[in-house]
């Protein structure tokens, strides 16, 4: 019942993965098989040309999307990633994930997600404010804050969002806050989003930590990835009283048994842009991290980092996914079988989309929230979250992951079926 009309790739993609979860979920849910393909396929996607011209006068071209993969539950909502692995597969997948991520939270939003196939850091800032000036006129009509609501992701960050929130007001005639949030305070960003994500996977990683019996003081940590997500994780778990033994960034992986100095480490990173040789560690190579005997793994950096090639490798206990995506469909199997906890990304990140979703509240009432009001409600949330899929998991004996699958693909289906199929 869950056949897909077409399969025109042969490598296991991310969005291979994305299509596999959601057909274990449609089985576990018994969804009829037009419902099933219908949330197998974006609702609807914008690919476009994004020339930029770069400070020397030359006019390089790049290539964007938007897609939008469900809005049954309410606007479309995700973040806008600049990456050299941007493709539009790739923008599917995370597109899908987002519906299921912000389901699982009770957000009223569908899903979205937006991407630039460019590395970042060859362009100077204000070679990326024009691109992103671009990008966004291209996609207006398709974004709204009643319609699509785009946020940072990988390579992007809250200047991104000022640009794309000015370019959309000056084509509007009128200034519209709610149209992307993670914006700067100053322009109507919300008390804690930066740091929202990495506070929500450490709710979630200190409570599967009880779950499994493990004492969270001088717990063992490894973080895999030190950007938006992972290096504020790994400051929220040091000062949980964790112990985080090795980080790592795209150029490589540091190391101490008896923990870094993590505060310390963020310092090196700022000032040399990158974590090896921080004082007090040891040299790692990158991907060893990943294979570290310690208590607690947090892969935040991209897709398909615990493959099948490492699978076998992995000692951490328990996996609390930071990045979206970061374990394939057949190491996800492994994992489980070998009873390793995964704490699926849906759950783990949707702390920076809870507090977007916060922050679009605010924008759109001009009424705005103290930082513990966010932190307080953004832990409610996700400990709420956290409940709900550990409670269905231990009832239907399903991995984590299926059980927040089924909790958030049965509401996206509720939400189609309520409303009707048109016409
Ligand atoms: N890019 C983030 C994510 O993958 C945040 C999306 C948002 O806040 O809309 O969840």
């Amino acid at each position: 019942m869950t056949s897909l009309p077409d399969s025109t790739t042969t490598r296991m993609s991310a969005l291979d993965d994305a299509r596999q979860q959601l057909a274990d979920a449609a089985m576990h849910l018994e969804l009829p098989d037009g419902t099933f393909q219908m949330l197998s396929y974006p609702r609807r996607e914008l690919t476009v040309s994004v020339p930029l011209r770069l400070d020397n006068g030359d006019v390089r071209l790049f290539v964007g999307h938007r897609v939008q993969h469900n809005f049954s539950r309410g606007p479309a909502k995700g973040g806008l990633r600049y990456a050299p692995s941007v493709d539009i597969e790739e923008v599917r997948a995370l597109a899908m994930w987002m519906t299921w991520k912000c389901a699982l939270a009770n957000l009223p939003y569908g899903g979205a997600k937006g991407g630039i196939t460019i590395q970042p850091r060859d362009y100077s800032r204000t070679e990326l404010e024009r691109l992103t000036r671009r990008y966004a006129s291209e996609i207006f009509p398709i974004i709204g804050p009643e319609r699509d609501i785009p946020a940072p992701d990988v390579g992007t960050d809250e200047n991104t969002m000022a640009w794309i929130m000015d370019t959309y007001s000056v084509a509007s005639g009128y200034t519209v806050p709610g149209v992307v949030t993670g914006k700067p305070l100053q322009l109507g960003g919300s008390q804690g989003r930066a740091s929202a994500t990495s506070r929500g996977v450490t709710h979630v990683a200190l409570a599967a930590l009880e779950r499994v019996g493990i004492e969270q003081r001088g717990a063992r940590v490894a973080v895999q990835g030190m950007g938006k997500v992972g290096r504020d994780t790994a400051r929220f778990l040091a000062a949980s009283g964790l112990r985080v033994v090795a980080v790592s960034d795209q150029f490589g992986a540091v190391q101490n048994a008896s923990g870094l100095d993590v505060e310390a480490l963020c310092r090196h990173l700022d000032s040399t842009g990158s974590v090896v040789a921080a004082p007090g560690s040891d040299a790692l190579e990158r991907d060893d991290l990943l294979e570290l005997d310690v208590d607690l793994l947090v892969p935040a950096a991209l897709e398909g980092a615990i493959h099948e090639g490492n699978v076998d490798r992995i000692r951490a206990r328990v996996i609390v996914e930071g990045a979206n995506g970061p374990t394939t469909t057949q190491a996800d199997r492994v994992l489980n079988e070998r009873g390793i906890l995964v704490v699926p990304d849906i759950l783990a990140n949707a702390g920076g989309v809870i507090v977007s979703y916060f922050e679009w509240v605010q924008s759109n009432q001009t009424y705005w929230w103290s930082a513990d009001e966010v932190e307080a409600r953004l832990q409610a949330r996700i400990l709420s979250a956290w409940n709900e899929v550990v409670r269905l998991a231990a009832e239907r004996r399903l991995s984590l992951r299926a059980a927040a699958m089924v909790l958030a693909v049965g509401r996206v289906a509720q939400a189609h079926e309520l409303r009707g199929l048109y016409p």
